[in-house]
């Protein structure tokens, strides 16, 4: 074993699909090329969206395709103390502070600065709460954000830059309904889980940046990124339950994860077991992402 540590963090929203078993695999076999532990976190932590019993089929579908996680799963609604405690502690350091704002407050705050959304439509905070809430309530808490271009290296995408004070602003780290945001959930649990290379899908590599901003902000060490490609649905976007991803099926998971090498641009093994498939498939992966 050496001290690599990867992990697979699905959010229970429904099964998984012939687009989530890419980052599982690539994450699995991106550990394995390594001889790394591979973790799998169930990231409930948003429970509106979760339907129940998914994580359970999600692990069984990871076990009848060979993905066995090399210690027992986590369940981010099980640490919701860890969460609060690191923001409390960037609370007590200025780092992140109470916001009294409603969406639609900081629709009338942008338009009053004849501010447009980001490219993603996304509200930009316009800081009204940086300097204090004004007697108003909290509702939310929010990390500041420092000015300036955040850098960073993915391994298979290469440089990438973003402003995140301009693109997305002071970013949520518990929300008004007293749930923690992806954000922190998934910086803090990387951190104390020692997770020390996240692959996942290229849908989530706009998150990183705001990622990294949290682990400076915490302490935390940086792991090293590698967006794995998407599997795209009928209308060109990502496959998702919303366009149309069915199941996986359970009774043929070869070629399930045959079907996800090829996304990630590998030969898939016919001959011999699943197991031996795999093997060759980490084998042909630690050629290509080394
Ligand atoms: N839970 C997130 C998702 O399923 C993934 C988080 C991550 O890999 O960082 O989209």
């Amino acid at each position: 074993m050496t001290g690599y540590r990867g992990r697979f963090a699905p959010s229970p929203t429904g099964p998984l699909h012939a687009g989530s078993l890419v980052a599982a695999l690539a994450s699995w076999l991106d550990a394995r090329a390594h001889e790394g532990q591979w973790l799998v976190r169930i990231e409930d932590v948003d429970r509106p969206r979760c339907v129940p019993g998914a994580d359970q089929e999600i692990l069984r579908q990871l076990a009848a395709c060979g993905l066995l996680p090399d210690a027992p799963p986590q369940w981010q609604s099980q640490r919701e103390p860890l969460y609060q405690r690191a923001l409390e502690g960037l609370v007590a350091t200025g780092a992140a502070y109470p916001c009294a704002c409603s969406r639609k407050d900081i629709e009338l705050a942008l338009r009053a600065q004849g501010r447009e959304r980001s490219r993603h439509g996304e509200l930009v905070y316009p800081g009204t709460c940086r300097q204090g809430l004004a007697g108003r309530e909290p509702r939310a808490w929010r990390l500041r954000v420092p000015e300036g271009v955040v850098a960073w290296t993915d391994r298979r995408l290469g440089v990438h830059l973003q402003d995140v004070a301009a693109t997305v602003g002071d970013f949520v780290l518990k929300r008004a309904d007293g749930l923690f945001a992806y954000q922190l959930a998934v910086v803090v649990d990387d951190g104390e889980q020692g997770i020390t290379h996240v692959v996942r899908g290229e849908d989530l590599v706009d998150n990183t940046p705001r990622q990294l901003l949290l682990q400076r902000a915490l302490g935390l060490p940086q792991p090293t990124y590698l967006h794995a490609p998407l599997v795209l649905g009928a209308n060109g976007e990502k496959l998702s339950k919303q366009n149309g991803a069915a199941p996986l099926d359970l009774r043929a998971p070869r070629a399930a994860l045959g079907a996800a090498a090829a996304t990630l641009g590998l030969e898939w093994s016919v001959h011999g077991t699943v197991a031996d498939a795999l093997a060759e498939a980490a084998r042909a992966w630690r050629q290509r992402w080394p």
